[in-house]
C-alpha cells in the first residue's frame, strides 16, 4: 500500500508557471521551510476519475524509480486536495530540449549521438525498472540548467499508463501532434517498451535536421505515414552533413514490427553510439 498522501499543500508557495502540457500545469514552487526550489505538477482529478488509486500505486513507484538515475527528474513528495493532486520534482532551470532543437535549427551529429546516448541510458534504466514512459519526445526532456552542456533529464513519465484513455483522447482530438506515437499505438496492438525506442528514431530525426519526419498536413495522413513507415531523409540540404551510420541509427529505431526493434541495451550497441569518439566523416 502507497502511504497515505499529505492533504495540505501549504508548505509550498507556488509562483510562476513553467509549462503546461497533456494534462497538467507545472508551476515553479518554493518549499517554505527550507527556502528550496521545486517544480510542482498540478493534475485535475477529474481527468482520472476512478482512477485515482491506481494514480498513487504508480506514484509510489516512481518516486523510488526517479532517485535512482541521475538523468531522470526526481519526484520529492506529493499530496492531494478536494480537486488536485500535486507532484513536487527536481526543477529544471534550462528549459525543453525542444526549444534548444528550435533555437539552433539542429544539433551537430557528435552533439546529438552525446545526447540520444544519455537519453537512452536513462530508458534502459527505466525499462530495466519495469516502466515504459510511453511520451517521450523533446517537450518532456529537460536540461537540469541553462549551460550549453547541461544535464538532460527525462520528465513527466511513470503516469502515463493511468492517463491513457484520458491522453489519447487529448492528444488525438485537441493537442495536435501525435508525431511520436508507434505504429503500434494506433493498430492498439501493443504499448510495450518498444514505442519509447521508436520515439527515441523519431527524437534523433528531429535533433539531425530540425523538423520531424511524419509531419504531414493533417493527422490522419500523420497517423498514416507513421503506420506504413513512411519517412525519408529529405530534402537533401538538410541531410548532406549526417552520416550513413546515424541515418542507419534512425532507421533501425524507427522499425515498424515492434518485436524486431532494437531494444534500449541494443540500440546502445549501434555503431553510431557505441563508441564516444567521433567516426563521423560526411558523406562525399
Ligand atoms: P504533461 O504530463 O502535462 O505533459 P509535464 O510533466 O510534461 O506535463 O510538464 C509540462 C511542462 O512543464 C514540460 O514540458 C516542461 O516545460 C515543464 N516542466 C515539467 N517538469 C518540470 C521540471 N521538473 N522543471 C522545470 N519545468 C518542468
Ligand atoms: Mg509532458
Amino acid at each position: 500500500m502507497p502511504p497515505a498522501p499529505q492533504t495540505i499543500p501549504c508548505q509550498y508557495r507556488t509562483g510562476k508557471t513553467l509549462g503546461s502540457g497533456t494534462y497538467a500545469v507545472v508551476k515553479e514552487a518554493i518549499h517554505i521551510k527550507t527556502g528550496k526550489y521545486y517544480a510542482c505538477k498540478v493534475i485535475n482529478k477529474k481527468l482520472m476519475e476512478g482512477r485515482e488509486y491506481m494514480l498513487r500505486n504508480e506514484i509510489a513507484v516512481l518516486r523510488k524509480v526517479s532517485k535512482g538515475h541521475a538523468n531522470i527528474v526526481t519526484l520529492h513528495d506529493y499530496f492531494e486536495t478536494a480537486h488536485n493532486l500535486y507532484l513536487c520534482f527536481d526543477l529544471c532551470t534550462g528549459g525543453e530540449l525542444f526549444d534548444r532543437i528550435c533555437a539552433k535549427g539542429n544539433y551537430y551529429e557528435l552533439d546529438a549521438a552525446n545526447l540520444v546516448r544519455t537519453i537512452l541510458k536513462a530508458v534502459k534504466y527505466i525499462h530495466d525498472c519495469g516502466i515504459v514512459h510511453r511520451d517521450l519526445k523533446p517537450e518532456n526532456l529537460l536540461f537540469r540548467t541553462p549551460a550549453e552542456d547541461a544535464d538532460i533529464m527525462i520528465a513527466d513519465f511513470g503516469l502515463s499508463r493511468v492517463m491513457e484513455e484520458e491522453r489519447f483522447k487529448l492528444l488525438t482530438e485537441i493537442c495536435g501532434t501525435p508525431g511520436y506515437m508507434a505504429p503500434e499505438i494506433f493498430l492498439k496492438t501493443g504499448h510495450h517498451k518498444p514505442v519509447d525506442i521508436w520515439a527515441i528514431g523519431v527524437i534523433t530525426y528531429f535533433l539531425l535536421c530540425g523538423y520531424t519526419p511524419f509531419d504531414r498536413e493533417n493527422q490522419r495522413l500523420e497517423m498514416e505515414a507513421i503506420i506504413a513507415g513512411d519517412y525519408k531523409f529529405e530534402p537533401v540540404e538538410y541531410w548532406q552533413n549526417v552520416s550513413q551510420t546515424a541515418r542507419d541509427f534512425v532507421r533501425t529505431c524507427l522499425t515498424i514490427d515492434p518485436a524486431r526493434r532494437p531494444t534500449a541495451a541494443q540500440a546502445l550497441e549501434h555503431p553510431w553510439l557505441a563508441s564516444e569518439t567521433p567516426h563521423f566523416v560526411p558523406d562525399p
